[in-house]
């Protein structure tokens, strides 16, 4: 089975501040760092370290060459990141003194998707094979579409949620991915009532999977084989960056090796509880031969 991760990728400069700064302020910045980020590239790099044949897809822009060096040292195929005359997508974030953000986004070459270019990546792929996305690229619905129309298993994880993803048809996707804001934003069902956000999607999207994590506490599975609780592993917490795509990319990689939903949401939680306490993004998600 190939997985194909079509998805954003950004770098984020992050700029160290005594102070977020004020309207018509000029501020000098402390110190400057680089970081490769974006949900689809980190996706990539947690199917890649779960030991999944994953190809990404995405487009950047010349200067973008840091996010496809980072796929290329995952493991990660790129022959379908293409590269545009443009700007990647890429953040500025300005971190204080507290370790508070203020971030502006530039969606740059994630939101240069074209019919084209997804027809043609599609064509690579066949039935059977897995489609990972989120929602930080354009066309999404088009590519929800075409892939279905190819017979590919769709994972969802909507983020970030926006009112027009309800538009799309989603009950084509195979497996959402959720936490629990994102199953409150999309279902409307208090975050406190995991089992009622399980619900909604049960009556809403009776044939798809849920996953639904819940940080510290742990992570809801509901599909047609029922429902599992998986508790999270007791670690000391540092940095909860990409637990969830840890979770997901893990959980994927569990079912390809024929684990049971059980099995493979205790390898998920496990690969997850270490990403958390671990320093930094897609640096802190664990190798499978740490994990088994
Ligand atoms: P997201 O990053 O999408 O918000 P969560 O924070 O819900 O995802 O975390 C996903 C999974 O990572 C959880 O279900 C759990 O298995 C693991 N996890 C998250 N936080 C912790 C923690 N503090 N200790 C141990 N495991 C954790």
């Amino acid at each position: 089975m190939k997985v194909l991760s079509f998805g954003s990728m950004n770098i984020d400069y992050v700029y160290s501040v005594p102070h977020i700064i004020q309207p018509g302020e000029t501020l000098s910045s402390t110190n400057r760092s680089i970081f490769i980020g974006g949900k689809g590239l980190n996706q990539s790099i947690a199917m890649a370290r779960a030991g999944l044949d994953v190809y990404h897809a995405g487009k950047i822009g010349s200067d973008g060459t840091v996010l496809l060096d980072a796929l290329k040292d995952a493991g990660v195929h790129t022959d379908n990141v293409k590269i545009e005359d443009a700007l990647s997508g890429h953040t500025i974030i300005q971190v204080n003194d507290e370790g508070q953000n203020s971030i502006i986004l530039f969606k740059g070459t994630n939101y240069m998707m074209t019919e084209e270019f997804i027809d043609e990546v599609l064509s690579g792929f066949e039935k059977g094979d897995t489609l990972v996305l989120q929602n930080e690229i354009n066309l999404l619905d088009k590519i929800i579409d075409k892939a279905y129309d190819s017979g590919m298993t769709i994972v969802l994880n909507p983020s970030p949620f926006e009112e027009k993803l309800l538009g799309y048809n989603l009950e084509k996707v195979s497996i959402f991915m959720i936490n629990e804001i994102e199953g409150n934003q999309i279902s409307g069902i208090s975050a406190e009532n995991p089992e009622g956000i399980l619900d909604w999607f049960s009556s809403h999207y009776p044939e798809s999977e849920v996953i639904l994590t819940l940080g510290a506490e742990g992570a809801w599975f509901s599909g047609k084989q029922g429902r599992f609780f998986q508790p999270a592993f007791k670690v000391k917490a540092v940095d909860t960056t990409s637990a969830g795509d840890t979770f997901s990319g893990y959980f994927i990689a569990g079912k390809a090796m024929g684990y049971t939903v059980e099995d493979a949401l205790r390898l998920a939680a496990k690969a997850s509880s270490i990403t958390v306490s671990r320093p930094g993004a897609a640096p802190s998600i664990p190798f499978i031969k740490e994990v088994v």
